[in-house]
C-alpha cells in the first residue's frame, strides 16, 4: 500500500529524514518508536503530503501523490493534540472529515452515528467536546480521522495524554476495530507497551534512519544494535 524509496527531509542541511526506504503492506499495522527528534513525526508529515522530500519518493499504491492533498490521498491523521474543535459538539467534530469529502449533508448524519458508535460514544454527537474526559475527546479525534474511511490511517502519540489505564484499555480496543475495519495504520508512539500491543510490526527510528523493523517479538529478543537495545531498555 505504502512505500517510501529513499525519502529524504532536511532542516537546515541537516538529515531529519535520511533516505529512508520502508514498505507497509494492506492491513497491516506498522508502530514507530524512536527517541524524541529522530524524526517520526515527520515521517508521517511527509506521508501525509504535508512535509515535501528533498529527494526520494513517498507512494501510495505505487503512485506518486506529490502535490496531492492528504484527504485526497486516501490518507487520514491524527495528532496527537487531537485538536478539535471545541465551540463544536462532538457531532459537528465527526462530520467534519466528512464535509472535505462532499458527504450530502443528510447522509451526514446517519453516518456520524455509526462512527460514534464504532469508537464506544453511541448517541453522543450532541454533547458538548468541553464536557468530554480526555478519552473521550480521543475517541472522537479518532472518530473524526476514520470518516473519511481512509485506507491508511496515521496516528502521531493517539493515546499520548491519557493515564496508563485508560491507554491499556484503549489499545486494545483500537487494534480490534483496524482489525475489523480493515485500516492499515501508521502510527507513532513513545510507549513500548502500546507499540508491542498494537502493531504487527515494530519500526526503531534514530537520527532519521530506521534503525531497526521487525515483528515486536523479534525486535525485543533480538534488537539489531546496542542503540535499539539500550532504547528498548532505558525507555520505560
Ligand atoms: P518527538 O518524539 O519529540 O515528537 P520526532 O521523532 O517526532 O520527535 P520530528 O518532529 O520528526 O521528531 O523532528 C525531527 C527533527 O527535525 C527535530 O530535531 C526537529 O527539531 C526537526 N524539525 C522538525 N520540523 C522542523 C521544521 N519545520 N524546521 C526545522 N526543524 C524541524
Ligand atoms: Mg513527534
Amino acid at each position: 500500500l505504502l512505500s517510501l524509496r529513499a525519502a529524504t527531509v532536511r532542516f537546515g542541511g541537516r538529515a531529519v529524514l535520511d533516505a529512508v526506504d520502508l514498505d507497509v503492506a494492506e492491513h497491516e499495522v506498522v508502530c514507530v518508536l524512536g527517541p524524541s527528534g529522530s524524526g517520526k513525526s515527520t515521517l508521517l508529515r511527509a506521508v501525509a503530503g504535508l512535509q515535501p522530500l528533498d529527494s526520494g519518493q513517498v507512494l501510495l499504491d505505487g503512485r506518486d501523490h506529490r502535490g496531492v492533498p492528504a484527504h485526497r490521498r486516501g490518507v487520514g491523521l491524527m495528532f496527537q493534540d487531537h485538536q478539535l474543535f471545541p465551540q463544536r459538539d462532538v457531532g459537528a467534530n465527526v462530520a467534519f472529515g466528512l464535509r472535505m469529502h462532499r458527504v450530502a449533508k443528510g447522509e451526514r448524519d446517519a453516518e456520524v452515528g455509526k462512527l460514534l458508535e464504532l469508537v464506544g460514544l453511541p448517541g453522543a454527537a450532541r454533547r458538548a467536546v468541553a464536557g468530554l474526559s480526555g478519552g473521550e475527546q480521543q475517541r472522537v479525534a479518532l472518530a473524526r480521522a476514520l470518516a473519511p474511511r481512509p485506507r491508511l490511517l496515521m496516528l502521531d502519540e493517539p493515546l499520548g495524554q491519557l493515564d496508563r489505564s485508560l491507554r491499556e484499555r484503549l489499545v486494545v480496543e483500537l487494534r480490534e476495530l483496524f482489525d475489523r475495519l480493515g485500516t492499515t495504520v501508521l502510527a507513532v508512539t513513545h510507549d513500548q507497551g502500546e507499540a508491542f500491543a498494537l502493531a504487527d510490526r515494530v519500526v526503531v527510528m534514530r537520527d532519521g534512519r530506521i534503525a531497526q523493523s521487525g515483528t515486536p517479538l523479534e525486535v525485543w529478543q533480538r534488537p539489531a544494535d546496542a542503540f535499539v537495545a539500550r532504547f528498548l531498555g532505558f525507555d520505560n
